[in-house]
């Protein structure tokens, strides 16, 4: 039976990269789909934003001791230069985001080229792991065997993709902890008193969201589940219990308002969608009336529009989340190498570590720098 020297389980974002960047050794790239980077291609609307430029540890849930090395040693920068190397054609949106101007498909092309030397066993799903001298890769349709093993197998959100557990697992079976994970950047739902808040499915605008001590500006979409938009989902990666507060007025002073408001009625006076001042109204009890007419105890219960806190019911689930957080504990990998602390040659990247970013590329860049950085050690 051939021994590969390195296998590597997962053709998405950091299985990808590590397999482009290694340079010497015979590679076995394994992936259930039968295609490569799937989740590249359903990522950023069909555009994927590749990273952003204002990458930082403090943008990212996890480790920042371990974090912040790898980072520094794969910078968005590095990136551009990397894809740029390629013509890869990318356009700047607000916050800093990069997103591919054409197409996924492009950096899909690019890692099409760059893997070209390995072989690969697509369509195949790894089962369970092995180690007697090197690895046993049992997969549904036979056994593969490497010196080395890259586990770059993601999280278990979008099962739809190919997403499983199997990272955990194998991490798992040599001995590795896994803190809990968990769905994020996803939706969150709402409690009775919030129901209200389903009526305006459709509805979007510009907020504040604050989640424990974070602070997120950015639109707010309401469904008829709850509440999403890329506030939420940024918002929902440090959210997993207690209260959240939303800002729906932010830059606007809502006493001037009131005060200005005079004849106007409170739907026209105040800058927000009618649609929602009227639920809002309705769920405190007031009147769509003129401004004057506002007893003392309506105008303070109206400006709770400027701290609105709740405690969301829950989250959108695994099969709506762009990424899972949680996953396998940084404590018991090499910084830098991504090398396991328990399995000489078994290396972790990507999502399936418990390191998650916010929204707006981040995670991307995690994938690829993570697989830069073991991928120069390995
Ligand atoms: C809809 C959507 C949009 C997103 N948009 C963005 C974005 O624009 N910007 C951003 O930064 N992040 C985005 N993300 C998050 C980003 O896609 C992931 O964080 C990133 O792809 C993680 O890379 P990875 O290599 O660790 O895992 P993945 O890209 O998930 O790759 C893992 C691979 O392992 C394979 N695999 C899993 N189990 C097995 C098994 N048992 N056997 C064999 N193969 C297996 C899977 O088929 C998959 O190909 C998005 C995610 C989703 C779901």
């Amino acid at each position: 039976m051939k021994i590969f020297d390195i296998a590597i389980i997962g053709a998405g974002a950091s299985g990808l990269m590590s397999a482009a960047l290694i340079k010497t050794g015979e590679i076995a790239l394994i992936d259930a789909n039968a295609k490569i980077g799937l989740k590249i291609l359903a990522s950023g609307g069909g555009k994927c934003n590749i990273t952003n430029k204002n990458v930082s540890a403090k943008n990212y849930l996890g480790d920042e001791a371990f974090i912040k090395p790898i980072l520094a040693n794969f910078t968005p920068s590095d990136l551009l230069s990397f894809v740029s190397d390629f013509n890869l054609e990318l356009e700047q949106r607000k916050y800093g985001q990069l997103f591919c101007k054409n197409s996924a498909r492009d950096l899909v092309g690019i890692f099409e080229r760059l893997t070209k030397k390995c072989n690969f066993f697509l369509s195949h799903k790894v089962l369970h792991v092995e180690f007697k001298n090197h690895f046993f890769i049992h997969t549904d349709k036979g056994t593969i065997e490497a010196k080395k093993l890259i586990v770059a197998s993601g999280g278990i959100s979008y099962t739809s993709i190919g997403a499983s557990d199997i990272g955990y697992k194998i991490a798992q079976s040599f001995g590795h902890t896994i803190t809990t994970p968990a769905p994020a950047l996803v939706g969150l739902t709402v409690q009775k008193e919030q129901f209200w808040m389903k009526e305006l499915s459709g509805v979007c605008f510009f907020v504040k969201l604050k989640v424990k001590d974070r602070v997120f500006e950015s639109d707010l979409l309401f469904t008829h589940k709850g509440i999403s938009g890329p506030v939420v989902l940024s918002g929902s990666l440090y959210w997993d219990k207690g209260k959240i507060e939303i800002d729906f007025l932010p830059n606007q002073d809502i006493l001037q308002l009131i005060e200005k408001g005079g004849k106007k009625q409170i739907s026209s006076a105040l800058p927000l969608p009618k649609r929602f001042i009227k639920e809002f109204l309705n769920a405190l009890g007031i009147e769509d009336k003129a401004i004057s007419k506002l007893t003392c105890k309506e105008k303070e219960a109206l400006k709770s529009l400027k701290n609105y806190e709740f405690a969301p019911a829950g989250n959108f689930g695994f099969t709506k989340a762009e990424v899972t957080k949680g996953g396998v504990c940084t404590d018991e990998i090499e910084a830098l190498s991504c090398e396991s602390k328990l399995q000489r040659g078994l290396y972790f990247c990507g999502e399936v570590l418990d390191v998650t970013g916010e929204l707006g590329g981040y995670n991307f860049q995690w994938a690829f720098a993570s697989a830069h950085s073991l991928a120069n050690q390995i």
